[in-house]
């Protein structure tokens, strides 16, 4: 409980008008949440003032407000509490509550399972204490007070978590709490980011250890000499904890792992307890027990009590939970965060339990926070993986690299899958489960992996279980947001389209992928093979260098280059079994020399120009050129094709192109050449007539959702990919006739409230001729005023209430009931969707 009197008390705060409530049931740092009976925290964040927030925070049940700022409306019933610094008054507040109410204070910390060890710690030091526990649920600062809010005086101990996130960190919320005891989980890799080296974390977590009186308690792990060297630094009486080290103070061994829980032997001293038994799987959860149970012994509590205290702990939402899956599969929920330490010692289980299942089918998402290792942490997961996983499957960008590494390693590609949404996760493997699978689903936090077990479970509404984390602190969460505008990619959608292209045209169509230019911005990798997962077969890009990332990427379908490649990149071209098109006799010429001299053949398309006027064999010139052609003994004549100048807006020309192409075909097919790929359509091409399909069709714009023209839509079922987004920066309301932007280009009618967004033409948000017109706030339109400049631009927000700064601006995508469409901007701008992509996609971060 938060008493009104503690917090202005710890925080020199001022009551604003009469007090009401006195008593405070938790903290809300989250006005949209309804939570009855709480202490509102009016927090400024880089994207918000949680002051503008207060009445909704009111309707949603708070009764106490902690704010810099009075509100400006009527407030009885609510009590007001004024503070110079918001943040500073919460910690403040906690250190007051834990010296008042005398508790004792234990704190874990470390890189991964301080959940388990927390829970296990509750358990066992329940037997004889009150103690407080609270999962954290906030990051950063807010942590701490959201753990302590409902803390009361009956309370001897309470457990905290405390994460490491920033250097200096943790001796800054270790001299705010006092722990007397110091429980260091696990020192990994996963804030590599932040610290750059593994010792320089165990650095940081040593200065907790060295704020541990000499009358309290460090736990840790014997068998990491990190911590070993920790403990040297330790004043306080220090237990160590391990499995099979002797040398540890209390050693697990014995231990017999299983699917269904882990069995071990335990000594401590000269004591020893024989078969013991928990359902928690793998050594990793053994050493929080372990934790815990030295945690219990300063407490004076036997290990027999903690034994039984911690016997019936079921395993946590997210870390290594059993659950039923899809045909009587069993699934392996590990979801709620990754390292590779933890990633290595699950595969290390996999072996041990080999015996227990037919296969293990392994999913692997992106790991956060690797730094410097990102890369190498990925690989690593993968080699260690070949010879354990029946099947890989990686899900995102990072993890692919796992997938090149298994590759790399010797695995059997058909035993590799690399994708990039949880959808295609799913696809993969629903269809191929049996009874006697095992499918282990791991990743980082940001990963969401939860996602794909959530969709593996046999009962599909079974979601209790499961680790949490939609949206829960997205809107409060106090980290930095680096850039002010961000793109969000929906490869669900992208595969969804594909699919729909693929039904489209047809089995007997192959569907080649343009993913030239980044994939129109999109992040060629991840939606080239999300594209190939989908349906389709082939990939098109413009250049070579293009076409190596893919392979470099571990992309082996079959790639074209759709536009000129010098001879010097034909060596490479064979060695990275790609088709270069070929329009022109010297280029021919070189092209064969360069790979007669590079020792093999090159596979090309000769494209014909029936009318676009660009790269091409003019038809009539085409009978002659193929003549030559037969003199060259060094290619591999794999196609032929064209491309259409006006699919989108004219039927009548692009048959008369159909008919000049077919012109050229058929006497070349008479005359003996065989093209085992033919084709025309581009997506406007592609949905005009299935005339235009050949046997191939090169799509790009459609994958994205995205029409060629208005006067060629994707069907309506199409889900556009990608959305833009921003905030506000500022608002405020301006005088009438007052000027916005440069050249004062508009003038203020009235008194009119004026948004400023952090976005510009440097962003690929158009100046002119024409500008972006509207864009989406609080779901309605509000148009732009004044000039764009190269990073901000201003609209009008008089017609829409309560507009405020961090409050996100929609530039394209859906908010509410609204959507703004690339086509839609597209006309406005005077150009087409294709450059409204290429230009807000390649400048902005991902998110
Ligand atoms: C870019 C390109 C395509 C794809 O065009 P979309 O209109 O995006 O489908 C097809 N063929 C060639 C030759 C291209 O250069």
């Amino acid at each position: 409980m938060i008493s009104l009197y503690d917090v202005l008390e710890a925080s020199n705060g001022q009551l604003f008008g009469e007090p009401a409530a006195q008593l405070f049931a938790d903290f809300s740092f989250d006005s949209r949440r309804p939570q009855e009976a709480a202490l509102y925290v009016a927090l400024r964040t880089e994207r918000g003032d949680g002051h503008q927030y207060i009445r909704e925070a009111i309707e949603n049940g708070a009764t106490g407000v902690l704010c810099t700022m009075p509100p400006t409306f009527d407030t009885d019933h609510i009590s007001i509490i004024l503070v110079r610094d918001v943040q500073a008054a919460l910690s403040q507040w906690a250190q007051y509550v834990l010296k008042k109410y005398e508790t004792h204070v234990i704190a874990v910390s470390g890189t991964s399972g301080t959940a388990v060890t927390s829970e296990a710690i509750r358990r066992v030091l329940s037997a004889r204490y009150s103690v407080h526990y609270r999962p954290p649920d906030y990051a950063g600062r807010l942590t701490l007070p959201h753990m302590l809010a409902k803390l009361t005086h009956e309370h001897d101990l309470v457990i905290l978590e405390l994460d490491a996130t920033q250097v200096g960190e943790l001796s800054a919320l270790a001299d705010a709490v006092l722990p007397k005891v110091g429980v260091i989980t696990d020192i990994g890799s996963s804030r590599l980011d932040v610290f750059g080296s593994i010792e320089a974390i165990a650095h940081e977590y040593q200065s907790l250890v060295e704020r541990i009186d000499p009358g309290g308690l460090v736990v840790l792990n014997y068998a990491d000499p990190l911590m070993r060297a920790l403990a040297e630094q330790s004043r306080a009486h220090v237990l160590t904890v391990a499995i099979d080290e002797f040398g540890a103070d209390l050693i697990a061994y014995n231990v017999v792992a299983s699917l269904n829980g882990t069995g071990f032997d335990l000594r401590h001293n000269q004591t020893r307890f024989v078969g013991r038994w928990t359902p928690l799987l793998g050594r990793g959860q053994l050493c929080c027990l372990l934790r815990s149970l030295a945690v219990g012994l300063a407490y004076d509590i036997s290990l027999e009590d903690g034994l039984k205290a911690i016997k019936e702990l079921m395993p946590l939402a997210g870390h290594m939970v059993p659950l039923s899956g899809l045909n009587g599969s069993v699934l392996i929920d590990d979801s709620d965060d990754a390292e590779p330490e933890t990633t290595f010692a699950l595969l290390e289980w996999l072996r041990e339990v080999r015996e227990d299942a037919d296969r293990f089918l392994f999913v692997m998402g992106d790991m956060d926070g690797l730094g410097p290792m990102n890369m190498r942490g990925h690989r690593m997961v993968g080699q260690q993986a070949v010879g354990i996983v029946d099947m890989l499957i990686t899900e995102g960008l990072d993890a692919a690299q796992a997938g090149r590494a298994a590759l790399d390693a010797g695995m059997d590609p058909r035993r590799v899958e690399m994708t990039h949404s949880p959808s295609d996760v799913v696809a993969r493997l629903a269809g191929g489960l049996t009874k006697g699978d095992v499918v282990i689903v791991k990743g980082g936090a940001s990963a969401r992996m939860e996602r794909v077990v959530r969709a593996l479970l046999a009962q599909p509404n079974n979601n209790a279980s499961l680790s949490r984390r939609d949206g829960a602190d997205e809107g409060i969460s106090l980290a930095e947001s680096a850039s002010p505008s961000w793109v969000e990619i929906d490869l669900d959608a992208l595969a969804h389209n594909v699919q729909r292209l693929k039904a489209f045209v047809g089995p007997a169509v192959t569907l080649m992928a343009v993913v030239k230019a980044n994939a129109y911005g999109a992040g060629a990798i991840s939606v080239a093979r999300t594209a190939l997962l989908n349906g389709a077969n082939q990939l098109g890009v413009a250049s070579v260098n293009e076409a190596l990332e893919l392979r470099e990427a571990g992309i082996d379908a079959p790639i074209l280059i759709l536009s000129y490649a010098a001879p010097g990149a034909v060596r490479q071209a064979i060695r990275q079994n790609l088709a270069l098109t070929l329009y022109d006799l010297d280029m021919a010429r070189a092209y064969d020399r360069a790979a007669y001299e590079a020792g093999g053949r090159l596979r090309i398309h000769i494209k014909i120009d029936t009318g676009m006027g660009r790269l091409g064999i003019l038809p009539e010139l085409a009978m002659p050129f193929f003549r030559h052609l037969l003199t060259f003994k060094n290619f591999e004549l794999e196609g032929i094709y064209t491309h259409f100048a006006s699919a989108d807006d004219d039927p009548d020309y692009t048959a008369e192109q159909i008919r000049l192409f077919n012109s050229v075909v058929k006497p070349l097919r008479a005359s003996g050449f065989t093209f085992k790929y033919t084709h025309a359509a581009n997506s406007a091409g592609t949905l005009a007539s299935a005339a235009n399909h050949f046997n191939l069709v090169r799509v790009g714009i459609a994958m994205h959702g995205v029409s060629p023209s208005p006067l060629m839509p994707v069907p309506e079922d199409f889900r556009p990919v990608m959305a833009w987004k921003t905030f506000v920066a500022q608002v405020k309301t301006l005088p009438p006739g007052h000027g916005v932007g440069y050249g004062h280009t508009y003038r203020t009618h009235g008194e009119e409230r004026i948004a400023v967004l952090p976005v510009g033409y440097s962003d690929g948000f158009r100046r002119g001729p024409a500008n972006w017109g509207t864009v989406l706030i609080h779901g309605q339109r509000a148009p732009l005023v004044g000039r764009v400049s190269m990073e901000k631009m201003a609209i009008n927000v008089t017609d829409i209430p309560d507009v405020g700064i961090g409050d996100e601006v929609v530039l394209l995508g859906q908010q509410g009931d609204d959507r703004i469409t690339a086509e839609e901007v597209a006309e406005r701008l005077g150009t087409i969707p294709y450059e409204v992509l290429c230009a807000a996609l390649s400048r902005s971060p991902r998110r």
